[in-house]
């Protein structure tokens, strides 16, 4: 399964975060091992251990349960083997340092979200509303006073793309809990 690298396919606001975090972290030498994941590829994580040979990998299947990774929101990091000798030292003070520069630009470590994970990174969160307001608004043609109208967006949900649907779902929930 190839890894997707290219930084393009990032949530754009995302991307600027991790082009900040991976400047700043450079005398660190790490890299980017994986951004973006397909649908696709998700699965095939999710079927290893389960249905392929291996170790199971991820607790997320890719349909109902999306990685953060295929909502462009994530990559994965791994450190220089030149000058460490291993893509993922043990010493946990290197992480830590890696960590303290994602967290300055608003991007959160894997291991202080679930204590594993170590090379995975991802959006803080303060973008995600942002984010799922624009995947409506650009897939469902502007039509902003559906937002205000539940029953109205609902009455629609026939002809939703799943994506529309998903960004309605968790604007409408985001919006409940802020009441
Ligand atoms: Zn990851």
């Amino acid at each position: 399964m190839r890894k997707n690298r290219d930084l393009n396919k990032l949530q754009p606001s995302f991307r600027q975060k991790v082009e900040a975090f991976m400047k700043e972290a450079a005398p660190l030498h790490i890299f980017i091992t994986e951004g973006w994941r397909s649908e696709a590829t998700q699965k095939a994580y999710y079927a290893q251990g389960r249905t392929t040979g291996g170790a199971i990998i991820t607790w997320l299947n890719g349909v109902s349960k999306k990685s953060q990774h295929q909502l462009g929101l994530a990559i994965d990091i791994a450190f220089d083997k030149k000058y460490y000798g291993t893509l993922y030292p043990s010493n946990p003070k290197l992480w830590e340092q890696v960590a303290v520069i994602a967290k300055k630009h608003g991007i959160d470590w894997g291991y202080d979200l679930w204590q594993k994970d170590k090379p995975h990174f991802q959006d803080d969160g303060k973008a995600v509303r942002g984010f799922y307001e624009d995947v409506f608004f650009r897939e469902y043609g502007g039509k902003s006073s559906l937002l205000s109208d539940t029953d109205g967006a609902f009455a629609k949900w026939d002809g939703m793309t799943e994506r529309e649907r998903l960004s309605l779902i968790l604007i409408l929930m985001e919006r409940a809990a802020s009441k």
